[in-house]
């Protein structure tokens, strides 16, 4: 005898943590642990502007190719962004749970890394590499992160900005690029320096971004797979759902010359359980039913909840005489189940069983109704027992 103890509480923890585990999903945090998120992708860019500024003011023989006073600048304003960028950080944590937090900060977050993107684009050069891949990989991550508004509200003044950075330049209004001593850089096609510090401005940012997209895709697809299988189950019992149930049977049914059998078994009296154990008791026999059928069937065989308390399998290979020993096996297998309620009240249940195959029918859903007649069959003969289709005109 399967004795089956009712606990009301494991269950539910145990999916609580596996289930926060599993969502732990970067598009599904909140919108202020992405603005810390932005706010480090920023930093950590600063940090490269800042190193690079560093190398050139302390190696003398690059000076012939930089304007010195705006690599100082830059300096400055990269480290006087570094410390904003760390200090935003702080009350986009402490104050994750005010809802003025979650208006503002984002959007601020936002704004200023905008802000500094295109200082240092129009530095060096609006038009350039490391600004269009900055541009493309920035708004990319950020269309997948943020609401779209806020980020089309950052992104339209800044390309228009940078836009019109590229037609003061065309007309001569504005110095192109003035980090960089262009009149030196541009008597060298492809300058090793100026191609250098192209790469050390672009490949951080590509590679943050794509590290970040590969982790957003990887977490997308596996959700994708996740609720494809959840689509095709019951969430109570695990087994297929009838959607998909009707599906695979078409499938089998498309074979040439078919060959299965199908059951049908309803919980004989079930609505007595959840009167007198309560509905979750219910839910709880039906789970452990559910289980039983599964321990009972072949791999090949297919289990599904075809309405509340009644269940259907689907037997490929199957003469309606072999599906008889397997409805007979389940139905002994779940007349053996003990149940103990929380209260240490026990109870058993039982099962009818209808079967039909392929054999006496054409279609699938007239060997389903098939199967029926044989359970109601059994219901009117007094229930737990199994009943073949062809076999109740003898009866
Ligand atoms: P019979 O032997 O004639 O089949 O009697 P029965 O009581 O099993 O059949 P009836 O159709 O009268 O009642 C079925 C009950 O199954 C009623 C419904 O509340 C219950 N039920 C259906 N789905 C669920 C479910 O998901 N969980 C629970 N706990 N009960 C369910
Ligand atoms: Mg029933
Ligand atoms: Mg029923």
């Amino acid at each position: 005898m399967v004795k089956i103890r009712f606990n009301r509480s494991t269950d539910t923890k145990r999916w609580g943590l596996r289930l926060f585990l599993e969502h732990q999903i970067v598009v599904n945090w909140t919108i202020l642990k992405k603005s810390i998120l932005l706010l480090i992708l920023a930093a950590v860019m600063n940090l490269f502007w800042i190193s690079w500024d560093i190398f050139v003011l302390t190696h003398p023989a690059y000076s012939a190719w930089v304007h010195l006073n705006l690599v100082w600048s830059q300096l400055w304003t990269s480290l006087i962004m570094l410390v904003v960028l760390v200090a935003l950080i702080f009350p986009c944590h402490f104050y994750r749970d005010r809802k003025w937090a979650k208006e503002f900060l984002p959007l601020i977050t936002v704004q200023v890394f905008t802000a500094m993107l295109c200082h240092n684009s129009y530095l060096v050069g609006s038009f350039s590499p490391a600004t269009m891949v900055g541009y493309v990989s920035v708004v990319g991550v950020g269309l997948i992160l943020f609401n779209r508004k806020m980020i089309y509200c950052a992104l339209v003044p800044a390309t228009i900005a940078l836009l019109f950075c590229n037609y003061m330049s065309i007309i001569g209004a504005l110095t192109y690029a003035p980090l960089f001593n262009m009149a030196e850089i541009n008597k060298v096609a492809m300058h090793p320096f100026w191609v250098g510090s192209m790469m050390f401005f672009l490949v951080p940012i590509l590679l943050a971004c794509l590290f970040l997209f590969e982790v957003l895709l990887t977490q997308w697809r596996t959700r994708e797979t996740a609720i494809q299988v959840l689509s095709r189950l019951d969430p109570l019992t695990n087994v297929l759902n009838r959607r998909s149930i009707s599906s695979y049977l078409e499938k089998l049914h498309q074979q040439p010359d078919p060959l299965y059998s199908i059951v049908l078994l309803d919980l004989d009296h079930f609505k007595n359980i959840n009167d007198q154990f309560g509905h979750s008791m219910g839910d709880q026999v039906l789970v452990q039913v559910a289980r039983c059928l599964a321990n009972n069937i072949r791999d090949l065989d297919v289990i599904g909840r075809f309405g509340g308390e009644e269940f259907i399998l689907l037997l490929p290979n199957t003469t309606t005489a072999q599906a008889q020993s397997v409805a007979e096996r389940c139905r002994l297998a779940i007349s053996h189940l003990n149940f103990i309620t929380e209260y240490q009240q026990e109870f058993s249940v039982s099962a009818s069983f209808g079967i039909s195959s392929s054999v006496s029918a054409d279609e699938p859903h007239l060997i389903i109704s098939q199967a029926d007649q044989a359970l109601y069959a059994v219901k009117a003969d007094g229930r737990n027992q199994v009943k073949i289709f062809t076999d109740l005109a003898i009866d």
